[in-house]
């Protein structure tokens, strides 16, 4: 039996689609390359963007036709869109053989077993006047009369890979007006740190050298509930139960002395919650790498507050000054929303302003698109698409500047990098990442994949440095 993933959206579908590859693997299933071959596809989706929704809905379309000329795989979607249209789409697609939710996951055995059975049913229904064992329909029933809650995976580790994704929390309490966030992961619930480090141990003994902590709003971290022994470490059983963020990232950076885990990241930050002491607890370990995603979205008071963001911007800048007194090498990125309702020019005004005071290594730009069942769909004061166009260029045009300004600042510098991969433009060329989020490309072998290494930062092309040859560590 055979499987194939399409994953849209952010780093938690990314590492929710890992753990059901792995449990798809532990009930003895193969990962294909092409969906032709394969006997279940399953859709982990987004629906932050309306576009993300669209490109599934056209897969949807595409994958149901195949079925309607015959084909047989079983069809699940999975992830936020799942979530926010389970009803509506039923009809819309009834080649749609299972659609599971976020808090649904722990319900993707069932959905092996039932696939396999569908299988070996159609298997038996060629045979003439032989009937199914299994009706795939009663199973499909069962499964979706269960009301699981949401619950983490253990491992969200793809195969063979140097890094990994680790969830930490899930869901979201912020209700930031444009997000739907809220509406399709649910409330914030936060993961038992034996099984955090239990996941952060079991990924060094696979040899995984970076770590990314996972989150809606990481900073929010909160552990409340009691701590069951076991074979977690004595560090955990002790400072388990009320354990925060900070006091998670002190747990971590002590777990992880003496595993060949030697970078960990997280996101994502949201800026009120990020303390003092978790700048403290980062700045004092090495581990944490030197970067980090501070979504901003607007450097205006009045857009922030109709956001429902809960800073402003003078907190925001007064939140980087701390971060590089403690960590002057760290660099910053964000992710910054134009065109919000009642916009003015002064407010985009202050927004190039603040990026201008910060200056950000790089920022996700976009516009706002107003999103069925958020607080703001019903703003009034909605900016024209061409005038949100054209501030979203001037927002784009200076992170353009400060990027490659704070990128020219770096040539000369020499940094340990972790080798990512092979150039997708040069198969002699290997690709790699510095601690503060920067790219590089390196002559080299790739066997030095997934190894830490020194280079110098030689040159630029676009926004990618260039070094001659690699000094490789371990
Ligand atoms: S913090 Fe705001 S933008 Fe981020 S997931 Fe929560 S509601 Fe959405």
């Amino acid at each position: 039996m055979k499987f194939f993933f399409e994953t849209y959206g952010c780093q938690m579908n990314i590492a929710e689609s890992a753990a059901l590859k792995l449990a798809a693997r532990g009930e003895g299933w193969e990962e294909t390359e092409t969906s032709g071959d394969a006997d279940l596809i399953l859709l982990n989706t987004c629906s932050v963007r309306i576009t993300a929704e669209e490109r599934v809905l056209g897969r949807l379309a595409h994958y149901s036709a195949l079925k309607k000329k015959g084909k047989s795989f079983t069809l699940v979607l999975a992830g936020c869109m799942a979530e926010r249209v389970k009803e509506k789409i039923k009809d819309e697609f009834p080649a749609l053989d299972y659609i599971i939710g976020t808090s649904e996951r722990s319900l993707f055995p069932s959905i092996l077993l039932a696939a396999k059975e569908k299988n070996s049913a159609a298997g038996a229904a060629e045979i003439p006047g032989q009937t199914p064992a299994v009706k795939p329909s009663e199973k499909a029933a069962e499964i979706s009369a269960e009301k699981p809650v949401f619950s983490f995976s253990s491992s969200h580790l793809e195969d063979g890979s140097f890094r990994t994704f680790v969830p930490i929390m899930h869901g979201c309490n912020n209700f930031c007006s444009y997000c739907i966030v809220p509406y399709t992961r649910g409330r914030e619930i936060s993961r038992d740190p034996k099984d955090i480090v239990n996941e952060i141990r079991g990924a060094g003994t696979k040899g995984v050298r970076e770590v990314t902590l996972l989150g809606q709003n990481v900073n929010s971290y909160k552990w409340e509930g009691p701590v069951s022994s076991g074979p977690g470490s004595a560090a955990v059983e002790q400072s388990g139960a009320g354990l925060d963020f900070p006091g998670l990232l002190e747990l971590i950076a002590g777990e992880t002395q003496n595993t060949p885990v030697k970078w960990v990241r997280f996101l994502s930050s949201h800026p009120k919650d990020l303390s003092g002491q978790a700048i403290k607890v980062m700045s004092d370990n090495p581990v944490f790498c030197r970067h980090l995603h501070l979504c901003v979205q607007s450097g205006s008071n009045k857009i922030l507050k109709a956001m429902n963001r809960r800073y402003t911007a003078e907190q925001y800048l007064d939140l980087t000054a701390r971060l590089r007194e403690a960590m002057p090498e760290i660099t910053l990125s964000t992710d910054i929303l134009v065109g919000f309702p009642g916009e003015t020019e002064e407010d985009l005004d202050q927004t190039l302003d603040l990026m201008e005071k910060v200056k950000f290594l790089y920022s996700y730009m976009y516009h706002y698109n107003p999103r069925e069942g958020t607080a703001a769909f019903d703003l009034p004061d909605r900016i024209p698409d061409q005038i949100k166009q054209e501030r979203l260029g001037r927002v784009i045009r200076l992170q353009e500047q400060h990027t490659k300004n704070q990128l020219k600042s770096r040539l000369g510098a020499e940094v340990t990098v972790l080798i990512e991969g092979i150039s997708k433009k040069n198969a002699d060329e290997l690709v790699a990442r510095t601690e503060r989020d920067e790219m590089a490309v390196v002559p080299g072998l790739g066997s030095w994949i997934g190894r830490f290494g020194r280079i110098k930062l030689e040159s630029l092309a676009g926004n990618t440095f260039r070094a001659s040859h690699a000094e490789i560590l371990d």
